[in-house]
């Protein structure tokens, strides 16, 4: 099964939740997209409103 790439946000909940552990991901991607996230994710900020 393919996830329909327009619509999905790699938000890896399908891989977390799947009972038969039928979605893997490879761990080079894995500990690339960690890195990645590291950045963008690290550390608290400031409550913004956007309207
Ligand atoms: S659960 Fe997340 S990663 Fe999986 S297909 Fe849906 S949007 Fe994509």
């Amino acid at each position: 099964m393919k996830a329909d790439t327009e619509k999905c946000i790699s938000c890896m909940r399908c891989v977390a939740i799947c009972p038969k552990k039928a979605r893997k991901l490879n761990k080079v991607l894995l500990f690339a997209a960690s890195q990645k996230m590291k950045k963008a994710c690290g550390g608290r900020k400031k409550n913004e409103l956007f309207l």
